[in-house]
């Protein structure tokens, strides 16, 4: 029997994960299926009906996008020490009754950083903006390409300082608001995990972060030049890329550990690019 996957969030019209792992099965010469999922926000039990009712009927695996990923990891059985970390899931694997959860967007982003941009992150100074989910996904994956520096900047400083002081011994993070970053100097890797660009925003980043020869790296997509990229360029920046890649890449990381078999990522990632221009 065709093995059943699907993408759940609310809303979903927008997803390009249908897409992404349908490539990738065809490839891989997979049986399974994909399918995309509307998730009911209310009543707050009912998203968890959905899920194991999906299970229920076989289904194998499901990906978790906005804004279900605490509600899934709060359903699973056991989890990853990234997932742990980040206290939300963006896959879940049904396993002999049970649900696993892990997090595959930092290790996405961390693969698409140093193995498509060919940027290794060992010694260099790494800066990230945002203190939310994405971030908390990225910590581990990041702390283990070994920056010689992470500093972590929010509006909300607190809540920096909470995350960095969660994995403090984990490696050299440090958590600062944004006008301390006038003194901070430069950095090889400037990258905004804000939700800012969604509304056209920016956050308030001084622009002698960024290094000429660096790169900055937005995890919005689709979307062209945001905002944030456009003051990476203005600031002499060549190097700017966005988050379709990450997109791409934890999606073949669910694919991994779902199937076994690591679907190719290059010709998708070309496929669902748009200009930075
Ligand atoms: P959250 O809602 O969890 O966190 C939002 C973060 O953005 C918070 O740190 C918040 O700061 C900050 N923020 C929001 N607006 C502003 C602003 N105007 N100025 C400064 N800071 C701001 O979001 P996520 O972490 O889940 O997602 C962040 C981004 O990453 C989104 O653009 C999302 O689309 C993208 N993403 C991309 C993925 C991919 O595969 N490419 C995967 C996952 C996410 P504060 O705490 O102070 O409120």
């Amino acid at each position: 029997m065709t093995d059943q996957y699907a993408v759940i969030g609310n809303p979903i019209g927008h997803t390009k994960s249908p897409l992404i792992h349908g490539i990738f099965a065809n490839e891989s010469r997979q049986d399974m299926s994909y399918t995309a999922i509307e998730g009911p926000i209310e009543p707050a039990d009912a998203f968890v009906s959905v899920v194991r009712a999906f299970a229920a009927k076989g289904g194998k695996g499901i990906n978790i996008t906005a804004p279900f990923k605490l509600k899934a990891f709060a359903m699973s059985d056991e989890c990853s020490e990234r997932a742990e970390l980040a206290g939300a899931a963006n896959a879940l694997k049904f396993e002999n009754g049970r649900i696993v959860a892990d997090n595959f967007d930092g290790i996405g982003l961390v693969r698409d950083i140093e193995v498509n941009l060919h940027l290794p992150m060992e010694g260099k100074r790494v800066l990230m903006l945002g203190a939310g989910g994405a971030v908390r996904g990225a910590l581990l994956p990041f702390l283990a390409a070994r920056p010689a520096e992470m500093v972590i900047a929010n509006r909300n400083i607190a809540k920096g300082h909470a995350l960095a002081t969660q994995v403090s011994g984990r490696g050299p993070l440090v958590a600062c608001g944004y006008p301390d970053l006038e003194q901070m100097g430069r950095f090889d890797l400037v990258v905004n995990a804000t939700s800012a660009s969604l509304t056209d925003d920016l956050p308030p980043v001084p622009p002698g972060v960024f290094s000429p020869q660096g790169t900055a790296y937005e995890l919005a997509y689709g979307k062209g030049l945001t905002p944030f990229l456009r003051l990476a360029r203005n600031a002499g920046v060549h190097g700017v890329a966005d988050g379709v890649g990450m997109l791409v890449e934890q999606a073949a990381e669910a694919f991994l550990w779902w199937r076994g078999v690591r679907p190719s990522t290059s010709a998708v990632i070309d496929r669902l690019s748009v200009p930075l221009a």
